[in-house]
């Protein structure tokens, strides 16, 4: 597949300014959300929509892309598939989804502590999790515990980076800022530039003696169990926040938070539209001409059915409350059963008796006599 130029993705120039590239991505976003689009497309339309956004929002991977195309960006920057950095543009379009299913901002997560700054704290990364369950899950709703890698802060060395026991000292290049300036007197003038500090690497303190467990950075790789309560009524695509479960923040910064996002298995037997399931009933001729009483699935069990007598195919039959529940505390949806009459493939010799007699009686009524009855084969042998 090639790939669309990230310009024509968003419909922009290529001297767009920064609130350009903004205002067409949250256009777009509205658009191709796969939460609310009905496109079938929209999942990949959103992605390339993200795709292109995260280049073109970063001036220096702009900058990149604008001199080398997608051969650079797709080395540089691009992890391939519906990767974490889909989300990191929800702070966009918080304005469109900013609420969660508990009725929370589930966005302000992730206004601020993006920039690099090496003295100052950072945030701790938000983590995704996929999580995959089955329809009857959805409905019901589950505790799930799942398992997420994650950076936590050192519990050797609390995160110091420095041999317990062992303090940090003040890098003596820096003082502590983890800056280095350097001026430079010029015939125009003095040049004062600002670096990362080459002592301390901009960190601002030296580790005499490491921390073994952390290697000196204060952070260590654990995977963590985590219990969720995923509430009844999720659907593909919903998501849920767990605040404080995500990386640990860098120089005391704040942890970050986790986001689960739900994935709902397809069923054996139900589609699902919305609150609403549906499944195809099949009858014989004989059911639906003369009316029945039919065991249906539902999504809980079993229900009875009272099939009227006369039903055509494609009737479409309700069960009021045997859908999904309302995520929001709405009115649960319906189960709905949809008839499709089969015809029989092969007939008994009493089987045929019958339904050539029937076939006599509607010629009659019909006034083409024999015409059915022919086609049929008339039972004296003439169909072998
Ligand atoms: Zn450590
Ligand atoms: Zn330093």
């Amino acid at each position: 597949m090639t790939k669309r130029d990230y310009y024509e993705v968003l419909g922009i120039e290529k001297d767009a300014s920064l609130e350009d590239i903004k205002k067409a991505y949250r256009k777009l976003a509205k658009q191709y959300h796969p939460d609310v689009s009905t496109d079938k497309d929209a999942e990949e339309k959103f992605k390339e929509l993200s795709e292109a956004y995260e280049v073109l929002i970063e001036p220096s991977k702009k900058a990149t892309y604008d001199k080398f195309g997608h051969e650079a960006a797709d080395k540089s920057f691009s992890s391939g598939g519906f990767q974490w950095s889909d989300f990191t543009h929800y702070s966009d379009i918080q304005d469109i989804f900013g609420r969660d299913f508990f009725g929370r901002d589930i966005f302000s997560a992730f206004m601020g502590g993006a920039q690099e700054n090496r003295t100052t704290a950072q945030r701790g990364n938000d983590l995704r999790y996929d999580l995959y369950i089955n329809l009857e899950e959805a409905a019901k709703g589950i505790k799930s515990e799942i398992y997420v890698p994650r950076t936590e802060l050192c519990p050797e060395c609390k995160g110091t980076g420095a041999k317990p026991g062992t303090k940090t000292k003040h890098c003596y290049v820096c003082g502590g800022s983890g800056q280095e300036r350097r001026e430079k007197a010029t015939p125009f003038g003095r040049f004062v530039t600002v670096s990362a500090c080459s002592k301390c690497k901009g960190e601002g303190n030296i580790i005499e003696n490491p921390c073994k467990n952390c290697n000196a950075t204060g952070r260590t790789r654990t995977t963590r169990k985590i219990t969720v309560k995923i509430p009844a009524g999720v659907d593909t695509g919903s998501h849920l926040r767990v605040p404080g479960e995500g990386d640990t923040g860098i120089r005391g910064g704040p942890t970050g938070d986790l986001y689960i996002v739900i994935h709902v298995n397809p069923h054996q037997t139900f589609k699902r539209d919305g609150k609403d399931l549906s499944m195809d009933l099949q009858l014989t001729f004989i059911q639906a001409a003369l009316g029945a009483e039919i065991e249906v699935p539902t999504l809980t069990g079993k229900a009875k059915l009272k099939i009227p007598s006369g039903t055509q195919t494609d009737t479409i039959f309700k069960l009021r409350g045997e859908g999904i529940p309302d995520l929001e505390g709405g009115t649960t949806g319906d189960e709905r059963i949809r008839v499709k009459i089969v015809t029989p493939k092969s007939l008994g010799k009493r089987e045929k008796e019958l339904y050539n007699e029937l076939a006599q009686i509607e010629g009659k009524d019909a006034g083409v006599k024999g015409f059915i009855g022919k086609i049929m084969g008339d039972g004296k042998g003439n169909d072998r």
